[in-house]
């Protein structure tokens, strides 16, 4: 991966235009995107594919009359996020959240759901490395995952640190 300093708004927002066009629109798709200039220290291409997983993934899971939203915004560690987080020295990040209003992933299968080749999809519908390669792409990006799921909601959260912008 080649890494350089971008801005995360333009370049998701980008994604965000692209997954738009490949979703059916019986699936509502909602984009916020902060106007603050978020840089990290990232590869154009992996960033991009997170987005595009995610959306997917947030489409397939809801079948018809979905709500799926997607934002960035800034976001600082406080301390229940830096206790949860001892690894990460960073302060400041940006965050992406990406929600949507479909099935849940069940508590038993969620600690899966990053493993290569795992899918719930039919054959020739999901190969089950989609959310393996966000992982590891986020992790390439000393960035943090999460995911919370419940029936009926499914939210996945990514913390990307930032960098200061040079001149
Ligand atoms: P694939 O999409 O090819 O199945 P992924 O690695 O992208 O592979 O996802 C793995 C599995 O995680 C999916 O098959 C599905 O069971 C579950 N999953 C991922 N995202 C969601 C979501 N937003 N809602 C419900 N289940 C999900
Ligand atoms: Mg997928």
């Amino acid at each position: 991966a080649s890494m350089k300093p971008v801005n995360l708004s333009v370049l998701l927002k980008e994604a965000y235009k692209i997954s738009r066009v490949a979703i059916p629109e019986s699936t509502t798709l909602e984009g916020y995107f902060s106007p603050e200039k978020l840089t990290v220290l990232g590869d154009t291409t992996q960033l991009q594919q997170i987005l595009i997983n995610l959306l997917k993934n947030a489409h397939d899971a809801c079948g018809d009359k979905a709500l799926v939203t997607v934002s960035l915004a800034p976001f600082s560690a406080d301390a229940s996020f830096r206790e949860q987080h001892p690894h990460t020295t960073a302060l400041n990040f940006a965050q992406l959240q990406v929600r949507d209003s479909g099935c849940g992933i069940p508590k038993e299968t969620v600690a899966k759901i990053f493993e290569p080749f795992y899918t719930t999809k039919l054959a020739g519908q999901g190969t089950g490395l989609g959310l393996s390669m966000v992982y590891g792409s986020v992790q390439q990006h000393n960035g943090i995952i999460e995911v919370e799921s419940s029936p009926g909601a499914t939210c996945f959260n990514i913390y990307f640190p930032l960098i200061q912008e040079e001149e």
